[in-house]
């Protein structure tokens, strides 16, 4: 077993622990996503050895590749914290427990079409802080109707907003914003309290704001191997 690893995640654990302190809330509120992306499924056991039980990949391919690896390990549930295309919903949905990143009507039907069942998935309305339309996310006005449209699929359970703060701003101020967004998500959907915010620069603001599920990747990983 790698003890850097070990090390690294104990560390993120006790800042966790201390920010949460901090702002005078439960740490048991807070869900510790490790982003696992470019990283090998081996990795993924070892996170899992040390209790890891939640992990996040943000390609599809990787993700489907990964959980197929690792199917004898029943307890982990994947996050898809990456931008969603709609012709590959399906394996999405087949490989993700939870989607952060609906930005889009579209690509909420795409994956309430390719509802295996009655199975119910949790997803997340991904919401853009930055002034770049090309970002992934739904504009914070915008993020009232596309809640409304996913309330509506019924295969698919609206849990809470995401999104990744803007580089050039303070995130705290951002993740005010999203906070704000996560308020017009509840008026929709009472029962939607998911924050899912927060990565290795800014997750104490995060945890500050009312983050209840933190993205951590490399503060936990180490650093990424390039992507292919
Ligand atoms: C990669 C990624 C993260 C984790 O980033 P780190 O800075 O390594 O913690 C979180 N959220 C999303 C959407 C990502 O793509």
């Amino acid at each position: 077993m790698d003890t850097a690893l070990a090390d690294r995640l104990a560390a993120v654990d006790d800042r966790i622990r201390d920010a949460a302190r901090a702002a005078d809330r439960d740490v048991s509120g807070i869900t510790r996503i490790v982003v696992t992306k470019f990283h090998p499924a081996a990795l993924v056991q070892d996170l899992y050895a040390l209790g890891v039980r939640h992990v996040g990949e943000n390609r599809q391919q990787e993700l489907t590749a990964k959980r197929a690896e690792l199917v004898g390990i029943p307890d982990l549930t994947w996050h898809f914290i990456g931008q969603a295309q709609t012709n590959k919903a399906r394996l999405v949905r087949a490989g993700a427990d939870a989607v952060h990143s609906v930005d889009r009507a579209r690509i909420a039907d795409a994956l309430h079409n390719a509802a295996p069942g009655d199975d119910v998935l949790d997803v997340l309305v991904q919401v853009n802080l930055t002034d770049d339309p090309g970002r992934g996310g739904v504009a914070p006005e915008e993020v009232g109707a596309l809640a409304t449209h996913v309330a509506a699929l019924d295969s698919l359970r609206l849990r809470g907003v995401m999104a990744v703060a803007p580089l050039d701003e303070q995130p705290g101020r951002a993740f005010e914003r999203l906070r704000r967004c996560a308020d017009a998500v509840r008026v929709v959907v009472p029962d939607a309290d998911w924050i899912s915010a927060g990565m290795t620069g800014d997750f104490p603001e995060a945890i500050a704001m009312g983050a209840t599920h933190l993205r951590i990747g490399s503060a936990i990983t180490g650093p990424r191997p390039p992507r292919d």
